[in-house]
């Protein structure tokens, strides 16, 4: 029982607060946010699936 936890000593989430976007996104290792593309792109990462994150509502 005691040893159950172990596994648990690495589970922390690798990303960091994004400068650009906000959120929790950015990959302190990979130094780029997979949210936004910073550190990757200069360009925003933009895709037509975000477009519910972006416009805050679907376009159909
Ligand atoms: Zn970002």
């Amino acid at each position: 029982m005691s040893t159950a936890s172990m596994g648990l000593h690495n589970r922390k989430n690798p990303h960091v607060r994004c400068r650009r976007c906000g959120k929790y996104s950015y990959n302190a290792r990979k130094h780029r946010c997979s949210h936004c593309g910073y550190g990757e792109t200069s360009k925003l990462r933009n895709y037509s699936w975000l477009n519910k994150d972006i416009n805050g509502r679907r376009k159909n």
